[in-house]
């Protein structure tokens, strides 16, 4: 599905995001930086072991050690992805009893969108941050993703934003959240 908001481009499609040939893609990573299951392992293997080496670095020096909070974003080259960029954030996992989650998901495409804008890309990829191994209920989870790039596409001349989703029935959901917010 294609619309058009504000002169920019926002896709929802199904596909492997390894494959995405846009100016970066986001990883749905956790805050070690050093790889893991889903789409950060699948990243970290078609972009090949350059971008661990990144990682490391940026754990060491830019985040001195720490690990990149939830919501938080970083960036590195996309080594051997057809991507030039890789946007690592770190999505919440699910509980029932936390009250901040929405907002920070909300924060994951958020700070990515205008990570890209900062470094003038044009073009950016999304997998379905924290609804895998982090269990985010898909449905919240794609009408905040929804609503955050639109708010973030009606205020900013940006490109193209594809949401890649990894399954029909995913990408049902979010054509679903997208008519619902469209109204
Ligand atoms: P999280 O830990 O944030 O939940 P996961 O990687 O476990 O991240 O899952 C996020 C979503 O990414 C899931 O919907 C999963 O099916 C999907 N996914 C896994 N591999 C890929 C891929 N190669 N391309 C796009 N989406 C993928």
């Amino acid at each position: 599905m294609h619309v058009e908001i504000n002169g920019n481009e926002l896709i929802l499609m199904t596909g492997d995001l390894t494959k995405q040939q846009a100016d970066a893609i986001v990883n749905a990573a956790n805050g070690t930086l050093m790889g893991g299951g889903g789409v950060d392992g699948a990243i970290h293997r078609a972009a090949g072991p350059k971008l661990l080496n990144e990682c490391q670095q940026i754990r060491k020096h830019q985040l001195k050690g720490e690990y990149l909070p939830t919501g938080e974003v970083v960036i590195t080259k996309g080594y051997d992805l057809p991507a030039k960029y890789v946007i690592h954030t770190v999505g919440p996992i699910w509980s029932q009893s936390k009250s901040n989650q929405d907002e920070l998901l909300a924060k994951c495409y958020r700070n990515s969108l205008q990570l890209a804008l900062d470094k003038e890309l044009t073009s950016i990829a999304f997998p379905s941050i924290s609804t895998g191994a982090y269990r985010f209920p898909i449905e919240l989870a794609a009408t905040i993703a929804i609503r955050t790039i639109i708010d973030f596409l009606k205020s900013h001349p940006f490109g193209q934003v594809v949401m890649t989703l990894f399954s029909e029935e995913d990408y049902a959901v979010y054509v679903q959240a997208y008519r619902n917010i469209i109204g």
